[in-house]
């Protein structure tokens, strides 16, 4: 039979995974094993709803053997088994792998440090073998199938004699070189001591023969005498790590269990351990992770928790655990009231299921404050990283949500100059301030310098700074914060400003000239009771925004959703007193003028010119 060659991105891998360093390659006995436990969780899986399986859950198992002489390991387990359309779909390419394609988006591919992080499952077995034989029968099928492969060329499947269902996979041990030594993995102590560092929470024993000193029968203590006996030894705890006592486990060992389970190579940002007794009784094991998924903000990302029913997994990610806002959580969830053969479509009406989601929102909400509270800087990084996700919250579902993120969103301060939470903000208004204060831009920087900002900045009022998209959208979701009202001082008149007013004698003939000169373009024109150094900005009237006028130009360009414009003058301003002298000396000039001004406050607004060559044309008329 003639091999079949490995696709082109599997052998980059392959090679990648070949050439990495030593330390790296132990993992592979860890992908092997999991695979062989993801195997046999699905074939009890069946067997609770189908009596022909004929296993019982503590025949389960993992078996490891190691073969000096033909420097073999091999590991069998009596799981579901594969077909030859598995084995040729799983084993034979492995572009479909998300540290590769993590890798692609990356294009990092000269940083080999991935592959030791957490591994690529199976082919990280080509880091320590020659040769790589898989044995394997399918629950259900007569025939079984020999898969089997140099990691170099391609494979070879053919038909083979396998009386039990399951996979036996037997890896060569490639010889050692001057400076690569591979024959440590063929002792026995070394097997066990990485079935301990990696495996040790698989929930099917994984034996294997060991040989133990046993003192011989009647001998003299005083001068004991031994014999060699070989025994099959579980060699893991089993003991998942969520169902341990917290304080029983290492910060490391949280990490590695992280890194293995969701393929990141970074360790998470926090991690919350929760065992919760009352209507229903569960144990959760949830992580932040320290950076971003690559894929996060595409749909190929799917959000969910692994779930559980009394360390059996059910479902590998269950959507309906996690709200939208905490979307970037991960984790496990076990919980014994949840019926084992629970069908995926029943359990998303399952009643515990929905009872498990709503403390969970709880307590993902509290770990959150806590971390807010405890180490401020970390929070603001994973702020940084997470916190639009946050800030969707308040929106998604009509506000559902709201209650659960409103404390955890942070605003830049224009006073404070950092990042502060609207309870932060409220406990430090004055006496007679009525409304939490934002504005929104492109960025802080760009609001920073609006001209509105100028007004406050004087008085001493704080103002949230608010340059994201979302931001908008977040605020009018929240609609009040401890009954506190939210103003967008770029659009809305602020009381304390009436007060400042002081352009009402000014002739307002120039309101109407300026008017009539920009037609259509705005809906009016009036002095200014923000303004002290610039001559005019533009503020929406109405329901739409700028910023929601900006957003909306991307999303749905065909909407032409546009913001009313309202022309702010500042009558103060030595431009707006050029204006009006040229209104009766120069029509025409302060014609130029007005277009001028009007221009401008589009650019402050952070809108386009509408038409930039004119604009230029009349700016250079204006030179000469
Ligand atoms: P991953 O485990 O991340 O899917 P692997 O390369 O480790 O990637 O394995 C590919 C696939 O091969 C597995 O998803 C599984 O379908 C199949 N497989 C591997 N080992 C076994 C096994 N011992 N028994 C049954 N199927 C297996």
């Amino acid at each position: 039979m003639a091999k079949t060659e490995f696709k082109s991105e599997s052998k980059r891998l392959l090679d990648l995974m070949i050439n990495s360093i030593y330390t790296h390659k132990e993992i592979f006995l860890r992908e092997i094993i999991s695979n062989a436990s993801d195997a046999i969780d699905k074939l009890y899986y069946i067997s609770l709803t189908d009596s022909n399986v004929g296993i019982n859950k503590d025949e389960f198992k993992i078996n490891i053997e190691v073969d000096k002489e033909n420097r073999t390991i091999t590991v069998s387990d009596n799981g579901i088994g594969m077909d030859k359309d598995d084995l040729d779909n799983n084993l034979g390419t492995i572009a479909n792998s998300g540290s590769f394609k993590f890798k692609q988006e990356n294009g990092k591919s000269e940083d080999v440090d991935i592959i030791g992080q957490f591994g690529v499952g199976f082919y990280s077995a080509f880091m320590v073998a020659d040769k790589i034989t898989v044995k394997t029968k399918k629950y259900g099928n007569d025939t079984a199938y020999q898969w089997e492969s140099d990691g170099v060329d391609g494979y070879e499947i053919t038909e083979t004699n396998k009386d039990s269902v399951g996979t036996t996979i037997i890896i060569k041990v490639k010889e050692d070189t001057e400076s690569e030594k591979y024959s440590e993995f063929l002792e026995k102590y070394k097997i066990s001591a990485l079935v301990s560092k990696y495996s040790d929470y698989i929930r099917y024993p994984i034996t294997m023969e060991m040989e133990h000193r046993k003192l011989k029968e009647g001998a003299d203590l005083e001068n004991p005498e031994y014999d060699m006996v070989s025994e099959e030894e579980t060699l893991n705890s089993m003991v998942p790590i969520w169902q341990r006592n917290k304080k029983d486990v290492t910060a490391d060992e949280y990490n590695e269990f992280y890194k293995q389970k969701f393929l990141d190579f970074d360790d998470p940002a926090r991690v919350f351990s929760n065992s919760v007794e009352g209507v229903v009784t569960y144990k959760s094991l949830l992580f932040v992770p320290s950076r971003v998924p690559f894929n996060y903000f595409t749909k190929e990302y799917k959000k969910g928790l692994q779930l559980y029913s009394s360390g059996v997994l059910i479902m590998d990610n269950c959507a309906d655990l996690v709200p939208e806002q905490f979307a970037f959580i991960k984790g496990v969830v076990d919980s014994q009231d949840l019926s084992l053969n629970i069908s995926r479509e029943m359990l998303q009406h399952d009643r515990q299921l929905k009872t498990i989601a709503n403390t969970l929102e709880k307590k993902i909400k509290n770990e959150l404050l806590s971390w807010q509270k405890d180490d401020r800087e970390g929070y603001e990084k994973f702020y940084k990283n997470f916190g639009k996700q946050l800030k969707y919250g308040l929106v998604a579902d009509y506000g559902a949500h709201k209650e659960s993120v409103k404390d955890l969103v942070l605003f830049y301060s224009s006073t404070e100059k950092k990042l502060v939470t609207l309870k932060e903000y409220v406990d430090r208004m004055k006496d007679d301030q009525n409304d939490i204060y934002f504005a929104t831009g492109e960025s802080v920087d760009a609001i920073d310098k609006l001209p509105q900002m100028e007004f406050f900045r004087d008085k001493g009022l704080e103002v949230l700074c608010c340059g994201e998209d979302i931001d908008e959208f977040a605020i009018k979701g929240l609609n009040d914060y401890s009954g506190k009202a939210f103003k967008n001082i770029v659009n809305e008149d602020i009381d304390e400003e009436k007060e400042e007013n002081g352009s009402s004698e000014t002739d307002d003939s120039v309101l109407k000239f300026i008017k009539d000169t920009l037609g259509m373009k705005v809906s009016e024109v009036v002095f200014s009771k923000k303004l002290k150094s610039h001559p005019v900005i533009l503020t929406a009237k109405g329901e739409v925004s700028f910023e929601m006028e900006k957003y909306m130009a991307q999303a749905q360009p065909e909407a032409h959703i546009k913001a009313e414009r309202v022309l702010e003058i500042n009558s103060a301003h030595p431009a707006v007193s050029a204006l009006i002298a040229n209104m009766t000396a120069d029509k025409d000039k302060a014609e130029k003028y007005a277009k001028l001004l009007y221009n401008q406050a589009l650019i402050i607004a952070g809108l386009p010119v509408e038409d930039p060559s004119d604009y230029a044309d009349m700016v250079c008329s204006l030179m000469v």
